[in-house]
């Protein structure tokens, strides 16, 4: 059965993720969530909840973490709008691994913003500091000698040799089976991915470390092609496979990806918080078409963007999420009532967390060298 493709550039893809055990050997996450939360004595929610789905080599970096050797955890963002409840997933992911004692490296891809998507630089790295670092710092992120945040553009020279080299042991018809018909820019884009994944492994850069790449499921091509160029380099630079985990993604208010191109579909951490409430009242649910229906028959929560955002975002305690889960299926909790309460833990939410995110710009500097041109 031939493989289909998965565009990493396109924002607005839909995939099937059983599809993506079955023709790309991702493995689910539910077979070693058990193991994971004994090795690590805790589990964030996202990686509790099924939200965290599948992984490649996941078992290795809970043996390395086990035997206490060194791990990094790689993840970037493409600085190319707001940052809204998507990002917030893959910061809370950062933040958990962080206080767990991984160092960290998060690439701020200004690059692939302007040679893909085409994007205005200054406006890209402006993004990149006062939206993606300033809420990175506001959600709790700390400085420390094992964290790592740079600018593609801007980094160090044994970084950009790895790109070099890299396009020695790849062939154009390898990628094209990878990401379908490319051109110069996404080839380089692809194979910068891999020095920003691998990177951390070479001596420069504090030698040898397990690395582990938490995305969301669109990205696996790039994990793909960097642990092939992981074995080929294996010999020649001591270059390991990256290990991964892949969640799904937030689904916007409309039922669509969230993305920043649909704004009023997509929660950002900088909305006003009233204007926050008003798109959460306008959200689509699983709710019944009349609220006799509801009452007889109950919503359906995996139908809910609205019951999305409190298992993604807006509750921690399982149990009170178990709740919202049962009221909603018998039909005792209707959905006006419960985009309200959703609302108020919104509301909250976005109040204290604008609150740090003032102080958090304040600090940008501090954490990463904008490029100089
Ligand atoms: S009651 Fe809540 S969880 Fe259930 S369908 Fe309505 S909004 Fe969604």
């Amino acid at each position: 059965m031939e493989q289909p493709i998965i565009d990493p550039w396109e924002s607005t893809i839909k995939l099937e993720y059983d599809k993506l055990f079955k023709y790309f050997g991702i493995k689910p996450f539910s077979e070693i969530r058990g193991k994971a939360e004994e090795v690590f004595g805790q589990l964030h929610p996202l990686l509790r909840r099924g939200v965290v789905f599948g992984h490649r080599d996941y078992d290795k970096i809970l043996e390395a973490y086990r035997s206490k050797e060194s791990i990094a955890l790689v993840t970037g963002f493409m600085p190319s709008g707001r940052f809204h409840l998507g990002h917030k997933m893959v910061a809370d992911q950062i933040i958990f691994y962080q206080k767990l004692g991984f160092e960290i490296f998060i690439v701020l891809a200004d690059i692939e913003a302007y040679t893909v998507r085409k994007l205005d630089r200054k406006k890209v790295i402006e993004y990149a500091l006062y939206e993606y670092v300033a809420n990175l710092i506001a959600l709790g992120l700390e400085k420390n000698k094992r964290l790592h945040i740079y600018f593609q553009s801007n980094y160090e020279v044994p970084y950009y040799r790895l790109i070099q080299m890299f396009s020695r042991k790849v062939t154009l018809a390898e990628l094209e089976a990878i990401y379908g018909k490319l051109e110069p820019s996404k080839i380089v884009s692809a194979l910068t991915q891999a020095a920003d994944i691998l990177h951390p492994q070479l001596d420069y850069f504090g030698g040898f470390k397990y690395v582990l790449v938490p995305v969301g499921a669109d990205q696996d091509p790039h994990i793909r092609l960097t642990r092939d160029i992981a074995d080929r380099f294996h010999a020649e630079l001591g270059l390991e496979r990256p290990a991964s985990t892949y969640h799904r993604f937030i689904t916007g208010l409309d039922g669509n990806k969230m993305s920043s191109s649909r704004p009023e579909h997509a929660i950002f951490l900088t909305d006003p918080p009233q204007q926050a409430v008003r798109k959460v009242f306008k959200a689509l649910t699983g709710g019944r078409a009349t609220i006799e229906e509801q009452r007889k028959f109950g919503g359906v929560p995996e139908k809910c963007t609205v019951y999305e955002l409190y298992v993604y975002h807006l509750i921690v305690d399982d149990k009170k999420l178990a709740d919202i889960y049962r009221a909603c299926r018998s039909g005792e909790l209707l959905c006006g009532e419960c985009k309200k309460q959703a609302a108020e833990l919104l509301v909250k939410f976005l109040e204290e967390h604008q609150r740090k995110l003032e102080k958090a710009k304040d600090k940008v500097l501090d954490y990463v060298e904008p490029p100089k041109f």
